[in-house]
């Protein structure tokens, strides 16, 4: 199976071609129709399996199929990860799939000065690519709004809750819109994921690569 079977923009395609892409990995095959159809998907998947490349691509076919719901300066992307690297990871990668459409993304974390990220996230950005904590800082300082994020990722979820964000990730999912598509991506299931996951994905397709 190759990426033109989904049907992705020529835009998309072109970046797909241009990072050397030629075959799906598991997990993006199994991924993207459900994501494609709107279906919450709970993915069991670990690091190098090409699980950004399996969130990304519809994502951004999504923000290209409703640019209607696009209005300036509001999100409706929210990916949340664990760690600085992670969120630097998954910001360029929407980068470099995304680079021929108009589109914005803010990686947004902790260990650096707020002034910056303040500015990028008030300038309006598409997609917010985040750790937890530094996210709900700048909510609290009126930075920014997450009221028409539609797409919510959970990326590394079980390394989120190991890490005790289970809080901040509660008070950022009452932030976004109710009626979003949530995607958790997680590389272990333990009993403490199987209730998270419950609380937050309605009626998921279970895909493990
Ligand atoms: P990830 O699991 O998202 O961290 O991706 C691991 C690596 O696989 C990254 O370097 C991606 O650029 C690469 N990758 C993702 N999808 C594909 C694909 N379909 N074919 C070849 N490489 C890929």
């Amino acid at each position: 199976m190759n990426f033109k079977s989904f049907s992705f923009a020529p835009e998309i395609l072109r970046a797909i071609d241009e990072c050397g892409y030629t075959e799906l990995s598991p997990i993006q095959q199994l991924a993207i129709p459900h994501i494609r159809r709107g279906h919450d998907v709970l993915a069991n998947a670990q690091t190098g399996t090409g699980k950004t490349a399996a969130f990304a691509l519809p994502i951004l076919q999504k923000l290209i199929d409703n640019p209607s719901e696009r209005i300036a300066s509001n999100a409706k992307v929210l990916v949340l990860a664990p760690t600085r690297e992670l969120a630097e990871q998954i910001a360029n990668s929407f980068e470099r799939y995304g680079q021929y459409l108009d589109i914005k993304v803010a990686a947004i974390y902790g260990g650096v000065s707020h002034k910056g990220q303040a500015n990028k996230l008030k300038d309006g950005a598409d997609i917010i690519v985040a750790t937890p904590g530094r996210l709900l800082e700048h909510i609290q300082m009126c930075n920014v709004s997450l009221s028409h994020v539609n797409f919510l990722v959970l990326d590394e979820a079980d390394r989120m809750l190991d890490m005790g964000f289970i809080n901040d990730i509660k008070q950022l999912m009452a932030a976004v819109n109710d009626e979003r598509q949530t995607l958790l991506f997680s590389a272990t299931y333990p009993s403490a994921m199987k209730k998270f996951s419950a609380s937050v994905l309605k009626q998921p397709k279970i895909v493990q690569a």
